[in-house]
């Protein structure tokens, strides 16, 4: 499979190099030339396959020969290593539990799969790479917990200071070896431009060989249609034409976009919902069919306050016009009162612990059903978020009720270490520059 810029199609990469880049030379995203039809029989048959042979399946056909299939199988033997549960909260609704690895975020299959791509390649180039990133929290966690102690690999995480949960921030900063953490006065965009500018420096580049482990990585997008797919089997036994409608917390909205991909490929989805916090450029253009971003707002689901989402690119080039896209898509945004209150009366009345992102796709999930009057069909949100990561955004009295295993209370305890900087760029330049980064193997 050949993926080329969705900026200008004559910059086509093979997955090695889209993986290695991130971004084309003309800063626009990676896109696969084709999307895959997988066949009837596959369907048919998708309640009988292992979960590994699942995703083995529904990926495959991006990757061609790249990576060899025993390789391949290895590593997506590493992604998915953790349980991925479907919940019935009540009747026909459903909580896809995508939390349960090892940093407790759904985004641990996407960096983990893309660290295992990262750590194939990297056998083949003699230099070492440094995964620079920037992160709202838990991006970073799952980095600094994919990358650690991979031979070639330096990981340097940029994130906002006093702006992630305090979880997050003992994930980020308590690892230590390979692992950088950069404490910035500043918030999640100010990280974010610091990383983009150092990109395409070419002094930084000609010292570094520099890549990206965000949410605009293919391998990450492409490696999330997965649980799509996984969905149907854990709902349906035998029969598995029904149509099902799934809502996603979205902020960067690639977790969507793989949706969007699967359903391209031919799953049978009925309808997807981006649901957002205030940061709702998206819910905006569906109804003025206007691109107009405001400033970023802070929310409690942070990982969600995105004013500008990276991958909605993408998913406008599938489409090619919001008219197609609004028949298989809608979007709403919620306040954070909305948020807290849905978390209480699920809690009290089916003691389901939802986490303020999952929320919010639990929300979104019950407005389409109200609005559309769509009673007949299996309704799905995924929870991207373990309540536990949260625990200080929402009331005491509810975050009493959470418990905190043996792993978390340790965590907890770790002393935190990292590197402060201000949001200025040839700060930050000159400690990239400085810093003994690019050590001979
Ligand atoms: C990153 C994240 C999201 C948003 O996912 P996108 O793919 O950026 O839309 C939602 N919930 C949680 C918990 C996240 O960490």
């Amino acid at each position: 499979m050949l993926y080329k810029s969705l900026k200008n199609n004559k910059y086509i990469a093979s997955f090695k190099e889209a993986v290695l880049f991130g971004q084309s030379p003309d800063k626009g995203l990676y896109f696969p030339e084709k999307i895959p039809l997988l066949e009837k029989k596959f369907f048919k048959n998708l309640s009988n396959f292992e979960v590994n042979d699942l995703m083995m399946e529904v990926i495959k056909p991006f990757i061609g020969n790249e990576i060899p299939y025993k390789e391949l199988l290895n590593i997506i033997s590493n992604t998915v290593n953790f349980k991925i549960n479907l919940k019935k909260i009540y009747e026909n609704f459903f909580s896809l539990e995508l939390f349960l690895g090892p940093t407790m975020a759904f985004k641990d299959i996407g960096v983990k799969f893309l660290s295992g791509c990262i750590k194939y390649f990297c056998k083949q180039i003699k230099k070492n790479i440094i995964i620079l990133t920037a992160t709202s929290g838990d991006t970073g966690a799952a980095v600094a917990n994919a990358f650690n102690k991979i031979d070639g690999v330096k990981v340097v995480i940029l994130y906002p200071s006093s702006k992630i949960s305090f979880l997050q921030e003992k994930q980020i900063t308590t690892l230590g070896d390979n692992i950088l953490a950069l404490e910035i006065k500043g918030n999640f965009d100010d990280c974010q431009l610091l990383a983009k500018k150092a990109f395409y420096d070419e002094k930084i580049r000609k010292k570094l060989f520099l890549t990206s482990a965000n949410s605009i990585n293919i391998a990450r997008l492409l490696s999330q249609i997965f649980y799509y797919f996984l969905c149907y089997k854990l709902l349906f036994k035998k029969k598995n034409n029904e149509k099902i409608i799934f809502s996603i917390p979205s902020g960067n909205f690639g977790n969507i976009c793989a949706g969007l991909i699967a359903f391209k490929m031919g799953l049978p989805v009925k309808h997807f919902i981006a649901a957002t916090n205030i940061n709702d450029t998206v819910p905006r253009l569906l109804k003025s069919e206007i691109y107009n971003p405001y400033p970023t707002k802070e929310t409690i689901s942070n990982a969600m306050d995105i004013a500008d989402p990276n991958n909605f690119s993408r998913i406008m080039y599938m489409f090619k016009h919001v008219k197609n896209l609004k028949k298989i898509f809608s979007a709403y945004s919620f306040s954070d009162q909305e948020t807290i209150n849905i978390i209480k009366f699920i809690w009290e009345k089916y003691k389901y612990m939802m986490d303020p992102h999952g929320a919010i796709g639990y929300l979104g999930l019950k407005k389409f059903y109200f609005d559309k009057k769509n009673f007949n069909y299996k309704n799905i949100f995924l929870a991207t978020a373990s309540p536990v990561k949260f625990l200080e955004k929402i009331n005491k009295k509810l975050s009493d009720q959470i418990l905190l295993n043996e792993k978390v209370k340790k965590l907890l305890k770790k002393t935190k270490k990292s590197i402060k900087l201000s949001n200025e760029y040839e700060n930050f330049k000159n400690w990239l520059l400085t810093s003994n980064l690019d050590y001979k193997r």
